[in-house]
């Protein structure tokens, strides 16, 4: 994905590949989900992040399997590193 500006429309800064560690909670699921090394683009002037449909999509898919809103489920972290967890295809 090449963005050439910012997706904010009152801002002209430039945005860069990053990576970015996000962590989710999600309603009714006692597990905290940490993900390592996302890939996104991240604006130099604003700092706006955001990550492709694709990379959501996927992000989407690693919490699903870690966090069921099964009440059983004991507290837990959970750490993964997205290269490693992800099936998408890196961009090399
Ligand atoms: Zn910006």
């Amino acid at each position: 994905m090449a963005t050439k500006k910012c997706l904010r429309s009152t801002c002209r800064g430039k945005p860069r590949q990053t990576r970015i560690t996000e962590t989710y909670k999600r309603k009714g699921s006692p597990v905290v989900v940490t993900i390592r090394n996302i890939p996104a683009v991240i604006c130099a002037a604003c700092r706006f992040t955001t990550v492709d449909d694709e990379t959501f999509t996927e992000i989407e898919r690693l919490l699903g399997i870690f966090q069921k809103s099964d009440p059983a489920w004991p507290p837990a972290k959970v750490e993964l590193d997205y290269k490693l967890a992800a099936r998408v295809k890196q961009a090399a």
